[in-house]
């Protein structure tokens, strides 16, 4: 008797560095020889269309008990170390965790994303598959193949954190394309390892990095959400957004955070997220509401990037036991010390009243630097920083509205040296966003104004197409003068038609009308006259009914049509 082909052994040998589970099998479909996707899938699932998601992992049991456990690998270390789902749990209850964790242990991963409230959320549930040209380079010199980074999967990280730079979307994988494959970024017909990489917004680095070190941080941890509102109430009451003893001014709050996030919220996952003026104060409203959990975490991450900047000075907020300066604590006019620690109070005078450097003052109060920074920009008390003259440098370049990865670039420094000095002085960072959204705002409308210069007499649809990017960014900050601008001989909605010039129509038509006449020789094609008309100009067909709109043109039509009837 010949024995049974081991079906469980794995090709691969192991994981490669923070690689994610489908990016293994994927790497196993090529290390196994097999051509057809379903074969390698039926290999390790035991069935040829279960277990092939990309995204939220299902079935994991099933391939962990046919794997023999030759990856050595245990069901929550995969979770913790090869999932995106790090990202999402923290933020779910303790019970709806269970369900989801029993969900991809057996079942399909459709009734996880609804458990994770993927498809009630405005983000949406889909999760494109994205690499760094730069990382794919990197890893066919040392690992042979590319792979899929877990860094670069998260919702809303749109940068690679080693090289700065954005990451590219696969186009397979998403929307359903290819949707049972085991692909390699190098499968996707977009790769191209020789073009160059494009800097990312500084914004962009700085959501990216929080996105993966709250994945890392909150793990198998919990966000209580009383808790996160208490932190976020009374950080926002520190920083002056009281009002009134009880109340904050969720309006400005709405209309600071909103336009810190306006670079951020050009990330794909951002699009639906209602950021109109209008609409502010109901984000703000859900992101600090009380109870409830949140559907998903990607609105909190935003709001927690403009209120701290990264995680780490969040979680200090978060995790500190401080006497918490409650709200109702406050006083409208409240000064710096209302609400503030022994030692905050202690620090602040050091540097206010005596001059001590942030480093002397928290020497003396026996807290980090940092801790100390972070107290000051809070209660708005400048430092005395010794600069080196490169700083110097950096703030000035920063101040004209330059990106973050150009100003290291020009100025030769490290781009940590730039994103830190953003964080360390207080309102550097609000200065230098408004500087940049200031510069975007200049050179989009003069971009624009150039193009209706070079074709004025072109309506919007077209403009739109040869600039699609500036339209867009008009159409979401500056709708009336990007209409007023352009010129209006096309705008969107029912009232389209009206702009339409039939006169010009008519007359161009007409032309074409005559030129078919003069070239047709009639007996020549198969079908009746009225049918090679048709053929030679089918926009005809279209505006037939639209006849008494076009009088030249149909005038003629008709005439050629009984024309060629007498001669028949
Ligand atoms: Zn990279």
């Amino acid at each position: 008797m010949t024995a049974k082909p081991n079906l469980h052994r794995m090709e691969v040998s192991g994981w490669l560095p923070n690689e994610t589970l489908y990016s293994l099998f994927a790497r196993e479909h090529v290390l196994s020889l097999q051509s057809r996707a379903g074969a390698t899938t039926q290999r390790l699932f035991g069935h040829s269309r279960q277990g092939d998601r990309h995204d939220i992992p299902a079935h994991v049991d099933t391939f962990l008990s046919r794997s023999g456990g030759s990856l050595k690998t245990s069901f929550s270390d995969l979770v913790a170390h090869h999932t995106i789902l790090p990202f999402y749990l923290p933020w779910r209850s303790a019970r709806c965790e269970e369900e989801i964790l029993a969900e991809v242990k057996r079942n399909s991963s459709g009734r996880t994303k609804s458990l994770l409230g993927l498809m009630s959320s405005r983000f949406g549930a889909a999760h494109p598959l994205k690499y760094c040209p730069l990382c794919c380079t990197s890893d066919v010199k040392m690992y042979s193949t590319t792979y899929w980074h877990r860094d670069h999967q998260y919702p809303g990280a749109w940068s690679c954190p080693t090289h700065f730079c954005k990451l590219t979307a696969a186009s397979t994988k998403a929307n359903g394309i290819g949707r049972f494959l085991w692909i390699l970024p190098h499968d996707d017909p977009q790769f191209d390892c020789a073009s160059p990489a494009t800097s990312a917004p500084a914004s962009w680095l700085s959501f990216t990095s929080l996105v993966i070190a709250s994945s890392i941080g909150l793990y198998q941890g919990r966000i209580d959400y009383r808790q996160l509102h208490d932190t976020y109430v009374n950080d926002l009451a520190l920083l002056g957004y009281g009002r009134g003893r009880r109340q904050l001014n969720l309006k400005r709050v709405a209309a600071d955070c909103a336009d810190a996030a306006m670079e951020v919220s050009e990330l794909p996952e951002f699009n639906a997220l209602p950021l109109d003026p209008e609409c502010r104060p109901g984000y703000v409203q859900t992101v600090l509401r009380l109870s409830g959990h949140s559907s998903n975490p990607l609105r909190h991450l935003l709001f927690i990037h403009w209120l701290y900047g990264t995680w780490l000075k969040f979680c200090e907020a978060y995790r500190s036991d401080r006497a918490s300066p409650s709200l109702t604590q406050l006083t409208a006019q409240s000064p710096p010390q209302a609400g503030l620690s022994a030692s905050q109070v202690e620090a602040l005078t050091l540097i206010r009243d005596r001059g001590y450097s942030a480093r002397r003052a928290a020497a003396q109060v026996g807290v980090q630097t940092e801790t100390v920074i972070r107290w000051a920009a809070k209660a708005h008390v400048p430092l005395k920083l010794r600069r080196p003259p490169r700083h110097t440098a950096v703030i000035r370049e920063l101040l004209k509205g330059k990106r973050a990865t150009d100003v290291a670039q020009t100025l030769g420094v490290k781009i940590g040296v730039v994103v830190g000095l953003l964080h360390a002085i207080p309102d550097l960072r609000q200065q230098w966003i408004t500087a940049c959204l200031e510069r975007k705002w200049r050179d989009t409308h003069r971009r624009w104004q150039q193009l209706v210069k070079r074709f004025p007499s072109a309506g919007i649809t077209a403009l739109r197409r040869r600039d699609p990017a500036d339209y867009v960014w008009l159409y979401r900050h500056d709708r009336d003068w990007l209409y007023k601008t352009s010129s209006e001989s096309v705008t969107p909605g029912p009232s389209r038609t009206s702009h339409v010039d039939w006169h010009a129509r008519d007359v161009a038509l007409a032309l074409e009308v005559r030129n078919f006449i003069a070239h047709e020789q009639p007996g020549e094609s198969s079908g009746t006259p009225r049918q090679a008309m048709l053929a030679a100009l089918p926009k005809l067909r279209c505006w037939q009914r639209r006849e008494e709109l076009l009088p030249r043109t149909f005038t003629l039509v008709h005439k050629y049509l009984a024309q060629c009837r007498k001669e028949n």
